[in-house]
């Protein structure tokens, strides 16, 4: 197939793992006969820089008209003093917005060759996790009306649903979970909350279109609990943008390590933006110790929601396995008897797998 992509390196770290993961991307399209094509754009500090804002509207067009767009990452010290509309992140924010990716998709699994990072007892991860947040992105107390009393001692924030918003990401959820292992677990406060409540009524709806999905319904305090106590049970998660801003960040914990965990940005069709959840990095920038495994599987992410790609993800997925089984860590997943090496090799390790 032939497929146009975009990449923004954006800032610090940023162009070292993006290089790495387009390397990556590369090789899969040598080896199973497609034709990718790469442009880079400017985001955040290093389109400040260069244009005066951290978005501009070329890239973001290049952007909806691209088949998928691949980011490292964006910010750092530089832009520090910028005013905060001008802000790197801001870039980020109004690209998410401008694309319509309206869900947002962060797999946790613990690599078991990594099962050291992990805080929760080896009991516990004894079964593999392997669970799919899907955390919606674009609406809730987020977007909500704002307001502060004359007197500055009361404060509101709207939260707010609408049945075509829980709908579009829920399906998601469903046709995720029938490609996985069939389990679909939406969280809400709908004990309490009236949005949670035009949530699970909509997910249960939904769920006669998609018998062969078994569904489960969890208040979040209760799976912000499970996810500690028995994270095995859980296969695909739905939830709202607050609860999945909590829950998305938990589950990173639990795998470990940053630098490992790839994530998407999904809209309506193909559209997607793929990104590792970490930071740019300042601390380690420039010197080739950055970990790009995050991004080298944010491309697995992009081959296979973007795409259409499974055995291709699959194939860099078990690249990144066998490179671990190897040994081979970047200083941030170091420990005793692995061989260390830089963003470059782990890149170029990957790549020789495929
Ligand atoms: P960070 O994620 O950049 O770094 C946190 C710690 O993790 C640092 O010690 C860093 O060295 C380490 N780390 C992160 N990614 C790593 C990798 N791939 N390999 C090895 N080590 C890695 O978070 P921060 O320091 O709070 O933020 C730095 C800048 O990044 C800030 O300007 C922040 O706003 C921005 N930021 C951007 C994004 C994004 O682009 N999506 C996300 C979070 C933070």
């Amino acid at each position: 197939m032939e497929a146009r992509i975009v990449t923004l390196p954006g800032d610090y770290i940023g162009p070292e793992i993006t290089r790495e993961a387009v390397k990556v991307l590369m090789r899969v399209a040598e080896k199973f006969g497609h034709s990718f094509t790469f442009k880079e754009y400017a985001l955040g500090g290093a389109s400040i820089d260069a244009y005066g804002v951290p978005l501009t509207e070329e890239t973001l067009a290049a952007c909806n008209s691209a088949d998928a767009v691949l980011m490292g990452s964006v910010g750092g010290p530089k832009w520090d003093k910028v005013p905060a509309d001008k802000r790197p992140e801001k870039g980020l924010l109004a690209l998410r917005k401008g694309m319509q990716v309206y869900a947002n998709l962060r797999p946790c699994r613990i690599h078991p060759q990594l099962a050291e990072a992990c805080p929760l007892r080896p009991d516990i991860i004894s079964e593999p996790i392997d669970i799919m947040i899907l955390r919606e992105l674009t609406g809730d107390i987020y977007f909500g009306r704002r307001s502060r009393s004359e007197d500055r001692t009361r404060a509101t924030d709207e939260m707010a649903y609408s049945v075509a918003e829980v709908e579009r990401l829920a399906r998601i959820g469903f046709e995720m979970a029938k490609k996985r292992r069939g389990r679909l677990c939406s969280v809400d406060k709908a004990n309490v909350l009236e949005c949670s409540r035009l949530w699970r009524e909509t997910v249960q709806r939904l769920s006669a279109e998609y018998p062969e999905v078994d569904v489960s319904y969890m208040y979040v305090d209760n799976a912000a609990m499970q996810l500690i106590l028995h994270p095995g049970q859980f296969d695909v998660m739905i939830t709202g943008n607050l609860f999945g801003d909590i829950l998305s960040d938990e589950s990173a914990a639990i795998a470990g390590s940053l630098g490992m965990m790839p994530s998407a940005s999904l809209g309506d069709g193909t559209r997607g933006l793929y990104e590792p959840i970490h930071g740019s990095a300042p601390d380690i920038a420039g010197r080739d110790i950055a970990n790009p495994l995050g991004t080298i599987l944010s491309g697995a992410l992009l081959l296979r929601h973007s795409l259409g790609l499974n055995e291709e993800a699959v194939a860099v997925e078990t690249a990144v396995s066998r490179v671990l089984d190897d040994g081979f860590r970047t200083p941030d997943i170091y420990s005793e008897g692995c061989r260390k090496v830089g963003c470059t090799e782990m890149g170029t390790l990957v790549t020789e797998r495929i």
